[in-house]
């Protein structure tokens, strides 16, 4: 894996949003080759996230974690019980899961989910403490970059 080691020894758990390709790299700085980026759908801190940051920092020297959420989140404005009406019309099972709502991973408020991500990462037990960890929100207009830990 030589050249697939980040060149700035970063990476970055952001959220999948449409208007955050290319902008948010851009308002960071990072270039092809420069960090890992993680996204899903609210840059929520999950187990499979997690997965990802340990091989990004024991097999690709990641020394520096950024979780970077955005206003206007459409995880903020999911309908659990639209979601799961769609699915029953479309032959899914939204059962699959005893709890759809908490599987999905709504959120209340961008900012406390960023500042939530960040305490679970650095209390992680399969997390370093030398590595560091900061949390920041990303304005999708204006591409104002605030940091919130
Ligand atoms: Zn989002």
């Amino acid at each position: 894996m030589g050249n697939a080691k980040p060149k700035k020894k970063l990476a970055v758990v952001t959220c999948m949003d449409a208007r955050l390709v290319n902008f948010l790299s851009e308002k960071l700085g990072i270039k092809r080759g420069d960090a890992k980026v993680i996204k899903n759908a609210g840059n929520i801190v999950t187990d499979d996230v997690i997965r990802s940051l340990v091989v990004a920092i024991y097999c690709l020297g990641i020394e520096k974690i950024l979780v970077v959420g955005h206003t206007d989140c459409g995880m903020k404005y999911i309908d659990v019980e639209d979601i799961k009406k769609k699915m029953i019309e479309r032959g899914a099972n939204p059962y699959f899961v005893t709890n759809l709502k908490c599987w999905l991973g709504k959120i209340d408020d961008e900012e406390k989910n960023v500042i939530e991500g960040v305490n679970i990462i650095k209390n992680h037990p399969a997390i370093p403490k030398d590595v560091s960890v900061e949390g920041y929100i990303i304005d999708v207009e204006t591409g104002e970059l605030k940091k919130l830990c």
